[in-house]
């Protein structure tokens, strides 16, 4: 039955094994070192698709490597179960969410266990069972308590297709909702939000001290935090005792602001519109209201406004400045005004040149001269002029100045702005966790007593997909009375963003089971922080920020001791397919449809197509499902192939050759193993007290492999690499002819050993067939023996009074001393030099060694 590398037989028969010895549950030997070993969970939609299977054979590798290196693992897995699809399919298809939910999970868990996978399934978590969401709800009532979860009427993004509410994060940059890809509206609604602008300076401080994080995800964060230092500064206006505050990163400019801006939905724009002005103010306002956040900040579109006829005063110059609004302030961004500085600002020269506003330049390049006539915005900074006292000085000494002077004045004073908005956690759907706040109309937003707790999401709701959420329509369930005072009050029917969810996973799986708290501290203090972290590009900010936040916060109110969630983060690659692409139409076709591969041409128009690798996906048919490839040539293959064909944080190209290349190599490590068996090899050889040389080669194989593959599975994981070792090492065994060695015995043994993270099953079968009794995912990871990496020998001829008498192996590099030494211990030497008197040597190094002798 050893005859042939049958992986289907294999990797059945060690599942079931691992299964029932607990092979996979967390070791807790509190004399072992941690390692917390995690990837993103899934979204349960159905099927594993190529990116989740390389995320996880990554951190799998990973968890089994620091096994056998003596550290006890927490490696678990769970669902990411809330969300819209399960809600759409609810619609579509009149399967409730719940079932549907369950069904895909049932259907991945399988996938992942046929992959091999070494996850503690005992502490799986699922985002959307009440003793998760319990939990949910439960960290909600902290952030309330904690006055970090507050509801305001806002306008908000709003997606028509979905019909529900979106966070900023969630709308791309064509300004398209992140699921639906429908174009997102603004709308004015009460929503609950979370404020993470509060931790906006710690979010941006701490990335720091994040030296485990690749440095484009650190800086996506830190724009998105986006902190700007600068001045606040007040403009009282004309007739009124009130004033227009602006925020500016440009105070040095201040003199060359000739008029104001404000917001549409400012609440002093119709204070400072003169009655003349009026009606046309407010036809303005009722056509901005009409356009999205990214059709008004759009660059490059016209600069639309209209001045409202009410005057500010600048108070530096004394002078009476024009107050506008334009669409392309917001209301909810700074103060909701700007000056305008049209000689040094590129938006505000375009608009006071479709405005014929007064342009005046106050800020000149440090060696040049004002212009006459400016035919753009000189942005850089410069020298000042035309700004009274500040005149001459430049722009870093003038912003400081200018600011101390407007804060000895009342005028203003120092600020630092943050592009960071608070979270918009309002959902208006069913398939979430319903926020636990009763609204009471004598006390107001009540949280629900965490006695009480979970807020069960009710079963039995109709599914149109249309209007306000099924919930807001169930009156048996909205209508309680207050937790407070009784009086008949209305349940909250707004369900959490999924994001929470996401937000807190991670220290859940420390404590899975608990019943009586969202986890131990004790387990989160043992467990916390996760050491490695994988998964894909596309949560840089979403997900990890949301997740740092959380973070901090929970801390801050004594539930857990860290301040970073996530030591180190790899984010890996994309697998893109090959696709076929028809590049006049842009049209994808299917492979099967094209006549002849090699030289593709369109089955419809005859046309050449073009063939590229994009990320695999249903609409380029140029995926490949995980199971074609584990049924073909079992789940080590697959692993394999997946970790050799690209380092994993670059993308990954699929290539057929390639997976059938790991399956070879595969079967020659079983037929390595068969013949080693054959010859009377076993586990445990003892090594030959002196080695010739060819064991001397072969053993420095082995500990390179060993060395080497060590080093890549530290810092980057360079798991390419280690496969690439792996073959090397099969191919020093496969063609060493010292066979019946101890030293060959060693090599085979820390082949399988070096080879159980990358191909558990295969590993494990060959160890058995050996002789191992205990898994061979339990043994400690092999050591390197320095003395046995000593690089090559060299040859060196030895010679007496010039004449030749044989030659030596030293080792190479050896230094002239030594190379003497060991020319004269040798038994060349010892058989010429004996009773003569040395008069002189000569060395050549690498070459020769001449003893000349006294006569
Ligand atoms: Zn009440």
């Amino acid at each position: 039955m050893d005859d042939r590398y049958d992986p289907q037989v294999i990797e059945a028969k060690w599942q079931q094994e691992w299964a029932a010895r607990q092979l996979d549950r967390t070791d807790t030997d509190p004399q072992k070192p941690k390692f917390y070993a995690l990837s993103m969970f899934p979204y349960p939609s159905g099927n594993l698709h190529m990116g989740h299977v390389r995320n996880y054979t990554i951190t799998d590798v990973i968890a089994r490597c620091r096994r056998m290196q003596g550290y006890r693992v927490l490696h678990p897995m769970g669902w990411d179960a809330f969300g819209l699809p399960a809600e759409n399919a609810a619609i579509e298809r009149g399967i409730h969410p719940r079932v549907w939910t369950q069904q895909n999970i049932a259907q991945m868990r399988q996938e992942l266990q046929r992959l091999g996978l070494s996850y503690d399934w005992e502490r799986e978590v699922t985002t959307c069972h009440p003793d998760y969401y319990r939990w949910t709800q439960w960290l909600f009532l902290e952030f309330f308590e904690a006055g970090l979860a507050y509801q305001k009427e806002a306008a908000v993004n709003w997606d028509p297709v979905d019909q529900t509410v979106l966070a900023n994060e969630q709308v791309d940059s064509e300004g398209r909702s992140w699921r639906s890809g429908a174009l997102v509206e603004r709308r004015l609604l009460k929503q609950w939000f979370l404020k993470i602008t509060a931790y906006a300076e710690e979010l941006l401080n701490d990335l720091e001290q994040l030296t485990g994080w690749p440095e484009r995800v650190k800086l996506m964060q830190a724009n998105w935090i986006g902190k700007s230092s600068g001045a606040y500064l007040e403009f009282p206006i004309v007739g009124s005792d009130e004033k227009i505050a602006v925020f500016t990163t440009r105070p040095d400019t201040v003199y060359g602001v000739t008029y104001v801006v404000l917001a549409p939905e400012h609440p002093l724009t119709l204070k400072v519109t003169t009655s003349r002005r009026r009606k046309t103010v407010e036809a303005f306002i009722a056509s901005v209201q009409q356009e999205s956040e990214l059709e008004r900040t759009a660059g490059d579109r016209p600069k639309r406004g209209v001045a409202t006829g009410g005057k500010a005063l600048n108070p530096f110059t004394g002078e009476e400045i024009p107050i506008w609004i334009a669409d392309y302030v917001l209301y909810e961004y700074g103060t909701g005004a700007v000056m305008g500085v049209p000689a040094h600002d590129e938006r505000d020269f375009q608009f006071a040149k479709a405005h014929k506003l007064p342009i005046r330049q106050v800020i000149i390049p440090p060696d040049g001269k004002a212009s006459t006539r400016l035919k753009a915005a000189y942005t850089e900074p410069g020298r000042l002029i035309n700004s009274g006292p500040f005149d001459g000085m430049d722009s870093a000494a003038a912003k400081a100045a200018i600011t101390e002077y407007a804060a000895t004045r009342g005028w203003g004073r120092e600020q630092v702005q943050y592009r960071l908005r608070d979270w918009l956690i309002s959902r208006q759907r069913y398939w979430g966790v319903p926020i636990p706040i009763i609204h009471c109309p004598q006390c107001g937003a009540v949280p629900v007593p965490r006695s009480e707790l979970p807020v069960l999401l009710p079963e039995e709701v109709e599914f149109t997909g249309r209007g306000p959420s099924p919930l807001a329509k169930l009156e048996a369930w909205r209508n309680v009375p207050c937790p407070k005072c009784g009086t008949p009050a209305q349940r909250e029917t707004d369900t959490m963003d999924t994001f929470i969810d996401s937000s807190w996973y991670y220290f859940r799986y420390a404590d899975a089971r608990n019943s009586e708290a969202p986890f131990d501290p004790a387990a989160i203090k043992d467990w916390l922080p996760v050491d490695q972290y994988v998964g894909g590009i596309e949560h840089a900010i979403l997900h990890l920020l949301y997740s740092r936040f959380f973070t901090k916060v929970l801390r801050d109110r004594g539930l857990v001791q860290v301040s970073e969630p996530f030591q180190r983060l790899l984010t890996q690659g994309m697998v893109q397919g090959r696709t076929y692409k028809n590049p006049r139409t842009g049209k994808y076709v299917i492979p099967s449809q094209i006549a002849d591969l090699s030289q593709p041409t369109d089955p419809e128009t005859g046309e050449p197509l073009e063939v590229v690798y994009e990320k695999m996906s249903k609409s380029k048919y140029n995926g490949v499902a995980p199971s074609e490839v584990i049924e073909k040539y079992g789940a080590d293959t697959a692993r394999m192939f997946i970790l050799f064909k690209a380092p994993p944080e670059k993308d990954l190209e699929w290539d057929d050759a390639d997976v059938e290349g790991q399956f070879r190599f595969l079967n020659r490590v079983w037929r390595l193993v068969q013949t080693f068996k054959a010859n009377g090899g076993q586990l445990g050889q003892p090594l030959p007290t002196s080695l010739t040389k060819a064991e001397k080669d072969l053993r420095r194989a082995v500990h390179t492999a060993i060395k080497e593959i060590s080093d890549d599975l530290e810092g980057d994981y360079q798991l390419n690499t280690a496969v690439a070792e792996l073959m090397k090492l099969a191919n020093a065994l496969g063609s060493a002819d010292c066979y019946t060695s101890g030293v060959y015995g060693e090599g085979i043994q820390t082949l399988l050993t070096l080879l159980a993270p990358f191909a558990p099953h295969l590993s494990e079968e060959l160890w058995h067939q050996l002789g191992g009794t205990d898994s061979i995912h339990r043994q400690p990871w092999p050591k390197v023996d320095p003395t046995a990496l000593i690089a090559e020998e060299m040859t060196v001829v030895i010679q007496v009074m010039g004449k030749t008498r044989g030659t030596i192996q030293v080792p190479a590099g050896a230094s002239q001393a030594e190379l003497e030494e060991a020319a004269k211990q040798s038994d060349l030497g010892q058989r010429y030099l004996a009773g003569k008197t040395i008069k002189k040597v000569i060395v050549v190094p690498g070459k020769l060694v001449n003893f000349v002798l006294a006569p």
